[in-house]
């Protein structure tokens, strides 16, 4: 990997859209790709672009129930016209005769329009007379129909290699008949927090200690962005054992990502055992929550150095590991989605730093969108984002911002939901 910037040597702290996109410059889209069954394709990116072996609809069809009829015999003038009714038509079994003059066949949603027919004319505007219905007020030739190739023709592209299949997709897969798709293999990421005082949940408490969440919480983030992991546990502060779980971690998976021991004091044993056994670099970001970030290589896996509060741990994860995980796993960037807000609670902020607070966005009686923040917002307070469903954004040289102002807010996507 070529370190282009030595961001530790940078006398300010770098905004992190520039970090980002030097981030990703390191790193590559695997290229290894396999075929699965559609049940399995869920969440898997696409490696091949898909167009449709057959049109879509495949045949005429009726988009309601009703009376299928030439439009040429209807009277325009008076709007009503008495049809012979001569069959039906049902999903799945069509009406085996043919169209004659004066003529209609009943037909439900999703049957074949029978050849000669070219209109349908929904039940709740006609009337049974015995062998005859009574149309009233038709709509225009081809009404109600939906016609062979109106969505897709043949060979038209359907999905794109380096999407994220989706439920919408898998269904788009099934109806043009597709049973199996080429996708890239999926990555493998070892994690492990580290820190002394970090206990597993289900043990005692001694002074001094606590659980160790983040694992919990990258674990969650690592499955909704569709990776496998491997959960190589807590490693405590000391150099060999650190070695030995990166060195474990690093021979297992195509990323090593770590919670704690990157910021100033601790980074000592991370800088030092991987700049024995791979390369770090340690990012100084103007984000908060967050700021230390550190990224290398060890062996051939990707690491990537999350600082330990629980906060700060799941914004870096969001804002800099997912778009490396992305690109890493062959997805196309999806840029996201962000709305104005009017802000309902007072932010305390210092110009510096961008800041991602937590906060809960809303529709306000007025149809208007409003975001509160969620409390305080300390890196180690959790609870902040599990309250919230969006981040409020505020820019680098932003300082307090009163209640009723415009902000920006980024809703949180499917991997912090
Ligand atoms: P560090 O980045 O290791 O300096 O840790 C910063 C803060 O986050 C300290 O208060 C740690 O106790 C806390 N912390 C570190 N790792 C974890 C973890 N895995 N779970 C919960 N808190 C953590
Ligand atoms: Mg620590």
């Amino acid at each position: 990997m070529s370190v282009k910037a030595d961001p530790c040597s940078q006398p300010s702290l770098m905004h992190p859209d520039q970090a980002i996109a030097l981030l990703l410059e390191q790193v590559s889209p695997v290229s290894d790709t396999e075929v699965v069954p559609l049940p399995q394709a869920l969440g898997r990116v696409l490696a091949e672009n898909l167009a449709s072996c057959i049109d879509l609809p495949p045949f005429d069809n009726s988009s309601m129930d009703g009376y299928a009829l030439r439009f040429a015999d209807l009277n325009t003038q008076t709007n009503r016209t008495s049809l012979r009714l001569i069959g039906s038509a049902f999903a799945g079994h069509g009406f085996e005769g043919k169209a004659k003059a004066n003529t209609c066949v009943r037909i439900m949603t999703g049957a074949p329009v029978p050849v000669g027919y070219d209109t349908v004319q929904m039940q709740e505007e006609t009337e049974v007379q015995g062998e005859l219905v009574l149309i009233n007020h038709p709509k225009g030739k081809g009404a109600n129909v939906r016609c062979k190739g109106e969505e897709l023709t043949q060979g038209t592209k359907v999905l794109t290699a380096g999407i994220q299949i989706g439920a919408a997709e898998l269904g788009v897969l099934a109806t043009i008949g597709v049973s199996q798709v080429r996708v890239y293999r999926q990555l493998k990421v070892a994690f492990f927090s580290t820190g002394d005082e970090l206990r597993p949940v289900g043990s005692e408490l001694a002074p001094g200690q606590i659980y160790d969440s983040n694992r919990y919480s990258i674990q969650g983030l690592l499955s909704r962005a569709n990776v496998e992991w491997i959960d190589l546990g807590v490693i405590a502060d000391d150099p060999e054992a650190i070695r030995q779980a990166f060195r474990t971690a690093a021979s297992q998976a195509d990323m090593v990502l770590t919670s704690g021991g990157v910021s100033v004091g601790e980074a000592d044993f991370t800088k030092q055992i991987l700049d024995e056994e791979g390369q770090i670099t340690f990012w100084k970001l103007a984000i908060k929550p967050g700021k230390p970030f550190a990224m290398g290589r060890i062996g051939k896996a990707v690491f990537c150095g999350l600082p330990g509060n629980p906060v700060s741990s799941m914004v870096t994860f969001y804002k800099l590991v997912w778009p490396i995980l992305n690109k890493m796993q062959g997805l196309t960037p999806v840029t996201p989605l962000m709305l104005d807000a009017i802000l309902t609670t007072p932010v305390r902020k210092h110009p510096g730093r961008v800041e991602y607070q937590r906060g809960v966005l809303s529709r306000n009686t007025q149809g208007e969108l409003e975001v509160a923040i969620t409390g305080s917002q300390g890196s180690g307070m959790l609870t902040s984002m599990s309250l919230a469903n969006c981040f409020v954004l505020l820019e680098q040289f932003q300082g307090d911002t009163p209640a009723g102002s415009k902000v920006t807010v980024e809703p949180f996507n499917a991997v912090l939901c």
